[in-house]
């Protein structure tokens, strides 16, 4: 069967933060399906990040990798000034790199929060603060897109679910929401959509002891109502669709992809 998504990003230019691996990597192959040109930024892992230009490449998709460490401006100002020179512009900006550096809250140095906030907060304004300001410069390119630019920002169902020994990490995510709708507020009017995606359980190396026992899988599974553990491919559908003219009306809106986590399980009995 052909893939649904081919052509509905033909000669745009797509930017994926963190995309040497899991979701970051299968939203650069769908993006790539799709017809875009694909930047893979990455911070480690060069061999994965090239392997990917070249798997793409393979399957007459362009791309081209690109090293920074989205929390440093310098890093991220370089990045951006790279894509714009070889591609000429940038279309599609998924804010996708995240970390966890998890601890019980007594327990939690200044430097694990910091670091969590530099990444998944601060990483994602350097970022799109780049990206909007060429959206801004170049403006609608009615053949490309209804819009003059679209941000993903990879946020998670913890943006919204509290999370005991994470603390760090649910409060960047919960910022990451509030972020992603006001820049989506301050931005519509000339046309730039920010969207944010809600990943559930997605089996990828950040969270590999939720699942990668069976006693682990079991567990987890009693949180998800769709009874799987999401895929990356899952998550690039979702990213694919954002980044379209099929969404054109949709901004300031958080996707939740997460076969029903949100969905308060424990209550399924009544609660
Ligand atoms: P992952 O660890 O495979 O991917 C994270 C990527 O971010 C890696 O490529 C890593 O090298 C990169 N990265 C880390 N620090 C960086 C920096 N300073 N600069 C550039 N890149 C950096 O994990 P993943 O599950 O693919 O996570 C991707 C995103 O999805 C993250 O934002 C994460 O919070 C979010 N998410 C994941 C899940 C899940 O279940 N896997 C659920 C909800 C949200």
């Amino acid at each position: 069967m052909s893939d649904p998504n081919a052509g509905l990003l033909t000669g745009q230019r797509a930017l994926v933060t963190g995309a040497n691996s899991g979701i970051g990597a299968a939203v650069a192959r769908g993006l790539a399906m799709a017809g875009a040109k694909v930047a893979i930024n990455y911070v480690v892992d060069e061999p994965a990040a090239k392997k990917l230009v070249n798997e793409i490449e393979k399957s007459a998709g362009e791309a081209m990798a690109i090293h920074a460490d989205v929390s440093r401006e310098s890093d991220v100002q370089q990045m951006f000034e790279r894509m714009i020179e070889t591609w000429g512009s940038i279309d599609i900006l998924v804010n996708n790199a995240g970390i966890q550096r998890d601890a019980p809250f007594l327990d939690m140095t200044l430097s694990q929060w910091n670091k969590v906030m530099e990444v998944n907060l601060t990483g994602q304004f350097l970022c799109t603060r780049e990206a909007t300001r060429e959206f801004v410069r170049r403006g609608v390119v009615p053949e490309l897109s209804c819009a003059a630019g679209k941000v993903i920002c990879m946020s998670s169902v913890h943006e919204v679910i509290p999370w005991a020994g994470h603390v760090n990490y649910a409060a960047s995510k919960g910022g990451v929401m509030m972020f992603m709708q006001s820049v989506a507020q301050e931005l519509a009017h000339i046309k730039v959509r920010v969207n944010g995606i809600a990943p559930g359980a997605i089996r990828t190396p950040i969270n590999r002891v939720a699942w990668e026992t069976p006693e682990a899988e079991a567990s987890l599974l009693k949180l998800i109502p769709y009874a799987r553990i999401g895929d990356p491919a899952d998550i690039a559908k979702a990213v694919v669709w954002l980044a379209s003219d099929q969404s054109d009306y949709v901004t300031g809106t958080t996707l939740f992809v997460d076969g029903g986590m949100t969905l308060y399980p424990g209550f399924r009995e009544g609660g």
